[in-house]
């Protein structure tokens, strides 16, 4: 099982810590790497992106870590980039002109406006009661309205391009799954949703498996039962922990693995000298 991770946050965004902490935590639990994404910065200010007068000392900080504990340890800085729409995502030139080793792709936000302001967006990685105004403030009360707007967007992401890594793909279904008429069987779930993993497979994208709450709510991103579905498409994946403490660094990652496994995974991707490399699954380290 490879020790690593490439989804983190600091308290450059909404992590409650200073990266040299979550360097300090994957360094005692034997990390081979360790990779920070921190939110990217918005067209609007949020509580938990970045801000782009950040940017140059987040780089600044994550160089001096990658020198200061160089031999002990493979340190990565990548973002976490959100797909707001066709304007604003990780494929325009501000994203791509960042000298990042990596990038995710991932979405929290719905605009519901071409205008790109916090008060346009529908947020589906916040509180349920939120998530549930929303459905039924803007999607009238229809779940499979904002399931096929969620997945519509995911393509557009991965359309776009500009990312290596396809964040938390499902992450819908963790509110979704409490909103009634919700059901990851139905065929208007599953099909967006295999379409979205042929998508994935044809652009050459890897895709996390996030553990964020795979201890506390036993929920991984992709869902358990769509493992197999990656596999067979021969999908490249890794374990990310998507950690905010960090404590956390290393959660839920030996019970992703052994979901992976499970799903007839012989192998995740993992960066070694700056290079994503597929690695055995029972490879020490
Ligand atoms: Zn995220
Ligand atoms: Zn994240």
């Amino acid at each position: 099982m490879q020790l690593s991770n490439y989804h983190s946050h600091c308290n450059f965004c909404d992590g409650r810590s200073y990266p040299e902490d979550f360097v300090r935590f994957a360094v005692a639990r034997g990390f081979r790497a360790y990779g920070f994404s921190s939110h990217s910065p918005l067209p609007f200010e949020t509580f938990w992106n970045m801000s782009r007068d950040d940017m140059d000392e987040y780089l600044a900080e994550i160089a001096r870590l990658k020198a200061k504990y160089e031999g002990q340890i493979e340190l990565y800085v990548g973002l976490e980039v959100d797909f707001l729409d066709r304007t604003y995502n990780a494929s325009i030139p501000y994203f791509r002109n960042l000298p990042l080793d990596y990038r995710i792709g991932s979405i929290h936000f719905l605009p519901l406006s071409p205008v790109l302001e916090e008060r346009n967006m529908a947020c589906i990685d916040g509180a349920y009661s939120e998530f549930a105004r929303t459905v039924d403030a803007f999607f009238e009360g229809d779940i499979r309205r904002m399931v096929r707007r969620y997945f519509e967007a995911e393509m557009e992401m991965v359309e776009a391009g500009g990312i290596d890594i396809v964040g938390h793909i499902d992450k819908i279904y963790m509110n979704g799954q409490r909103y009634p008429g919700f059901s990851l069987d139905a065929e208007w779930y599953r099909r967006p949703l295999l379409d979205l993993l042929d998508f994935v497979r044809e652009r050459g994208l890897m895709v996390e498996v996030n553990t964020k709450n795979l201890v506390k709510k036993g929920e991984t991103y992709p869902h358990r039962q769509f493992l197999g579905e990656l596999r067979s498409r021969r999908i490249p994946v890794m374990v990310n922990s998507d950690c905010h403490y960090p404590d956390l660094v290393n959660d839920g990652r030996a019970e992703g693995f052994r979901l992976l496994e499970q799903a007839g995974f012989d192998a995740t991707m993992e960066l070694v000298g700056g290079k994503w490399t597929e690695i055995g699954l029972r490879r020490e380290k």
